[in-house]
């Protein structure tokens, strides 16, 4: 980020206006609507201008400009059309260390002005960092047609209502929930359809209700973030990230999905690597309920799906035993993410009638399954956790009766920037870990499907000989055939 987002209070403070055209007009509008004191200095103004400093009764400077002139300025625009002129104003605030904003002229702004939605009280400001002003603007233009006219309206009534509810409803968490209610009932709708005095009521009947609620109604949510793309998150999870006060994450949860969550949420990653306080499972369930007790809304976010080798169930019942209810919402497994990013069908009408999710965590988790089952035929494994064991899995497999030619694949750091599909055969599997250094988080797919996203690939190398264009799936970019 180029540029600190911030809203300015100039009420009553000196801003400076140079020049004396319709762009200074236009800039002296938006600084007399935010309540500053403005002193336009311009040897001559518009007609426009000139009328409208005299409506306002705003100072005027008719002279040209001098660095002087700022000398108790908050805040400088300069419009004067004359680069030159620009730039000494810039180079006089800066001395000064008043802010300047020099318009269509970054080099000599130390701000720059967004695009705005005004509906105020609520006011939306849309920036490119300067970049592309034009994009900027288009952005402003559907959130227009987003935020209706009579929009400020529910910002107004939220203002009116603001010390009554902070006067009435104590504890913090709970205050945001009010205001989650009001905003997230029926009250919008109301407050825009201009139905104002039933809008009053129903935040009435809520303060009601919530003015009566003891402070300690904590919650916790067990959520999936699913395998690493934020595109496949679920709606509800994108939901909880943004309103939750707490976020319980993995470590490998990634900085986007995090960057979903509401912006004074804290963020707590556990697990077992250096950078994580809590640690244990002992102590990740201990965190939560005791996050829970102090009356919080937590989210426990995990990677994949929350009860796919994850320890939701642990969780969910240390929340259980301490009286607290959780609601759990699924994620994409790690197993459905990487199929579906590299092609390959998980079952297939003639192929698999069935698909088994095998933890491959540890030697005796490994020794302990039950490889003359997993060897049957027309099945497909999905191992997680399994890069330490790939030789294991190899020869447990194929001294149980699987064929050593049946097809793998491994998916590593599926659905995210740095993934990488490696095919081959069973027999080959410690061959293709080694040579192609295949390292954690990475799924193995065995079975017949496995080789099923190859087609596919070779459709798309042979179209596109050299180079694979931007737009191809991205298993066809990364596929690795041996
Ligand atoms: N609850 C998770 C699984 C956690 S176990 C889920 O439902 O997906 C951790 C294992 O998941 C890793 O060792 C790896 O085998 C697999 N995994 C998770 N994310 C992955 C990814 N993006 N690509 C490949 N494998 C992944």
């Amino acid at each position: 980020m180029d540029f600190f987002p911030g809203f300015l209070s100039l009420k009553g403070r000196r801003c400076v206006v140079v020049g004396g055209g319709d762009i200074a007009l236009r800039k002296a509008r938006l600084l007399h609507s935010a309540g500053a004191h403005i002193d336009v200095v311009a040897p001559e103004t518009s007609q426009a201008f000139a009328e409208y400093i005299e409506r306002h009764a705003l100072d005027h400077t008719p002279r040209a400009f001098l660095p002087g002139d700022l000398d108790d300025a908050w805040l400088v625009v300069t419009a004067t059309g004359r680069p030159a002129v620009d730039g000494a104003v810039f180079a006089a605030a800066s001395e000064r260390q008043v802010f300047c904003n020099s318009v269509d002229d970054q080099a000599n702004s130390s701000y720059i002005t967004p695009a705005i939605v005004d509906r105020s009280p609520l006011v939306v400001a849309i920036s490119s960092g300067g970049t592309a002003p034009v994009l900027a603007r288009s952005v402003r233009e559907k959130i227009e047609l987003l935020l209706p006219s009579q929009f400020g309206r529910l910002a107004e009534l939220a203002e009116r209502w603001r010390e009554r509810a902070k006067a009435q409803i104590a504890s913090l968490p709970l205050r945001r929930r009010f205001w989650e209610r009001v905003f997230g009932g029926r009250v919008p709708d109301l407050a825009i359809g201009g139905k104002y005095d039933e809008a009053e009521q129903a935040v009435a009947d809520l303060l009601v209700d919530f003015a009566d609620r003891t402070p300690a109604s904590g919650k916790a949510w067990l959520v999936g973030a699913g395998p690493g793309d934020p595109g496949l998150l679920t709606v509800r999870a994108v939901q909880i990230l943004q309103t939750a006060d707490v976020i319980l994450h993995d470590r490998l949860v990634s900085d986007e999905i995090l960057a979903l969550a509401r912006r004074d949420a804290d963020l707590i990653p556990v697990g077992k690597k250096p950078g994580c306080t809590v640690n244990t499972q002992e102590q990740i369930n201990d965190k939560l309920v005791d996050l829970v007790r102090q009356g919080k809304h937590v989210c426990r976010l995990k990677g994949g799906d929350p009860f796919v080798f994850a320890r939701g169930g642990e969780e969910l019942d240390a929340l259980h035993a301490a009286g607290f209810t959780a609601d759990v919402v699924p994620g994409i497994t790690a197993a459905a993410g990487c199929a579906a990013a590299a092609g390959i069908p998980l079952t297939h009408r003639e192929a698999s009638q069935s698909v088994v999710f095998v933890a491959a965590h540890g030697k005796d988790s490994v020794d302990r399954l039950d490889w003359p089952s997993l060897a049957r035929d027309r099945q497909t494994l999905v191992f997680y956790m399994a890069v330490a064991r790939f030789a294991d899995l190899m020869n447990q497999l194929i001294a149980h009766g699987r064929a050593p030619d049946t097809p793998v694949a491994v998916v590593e750091r599926g659905t995210t920037p740095e993934q990488r599909i490696v095919r081959g055969t069973l027999g080959q599997l410690q061959m293709l870990k080694e040579a192609r250094c295949i390292e954690s988080p990475a799924i193995l797919i065995v079975g017949e499907v496995a080789a099923m996203g190859v087609s596919r690939v070779q459709a798309v190398a042979a179209a596109v000989p050299r180079s694979v264009p931007q737009s191809a799936p991205i298993y066809a970019k990364q596929d690795v055939m041996i």
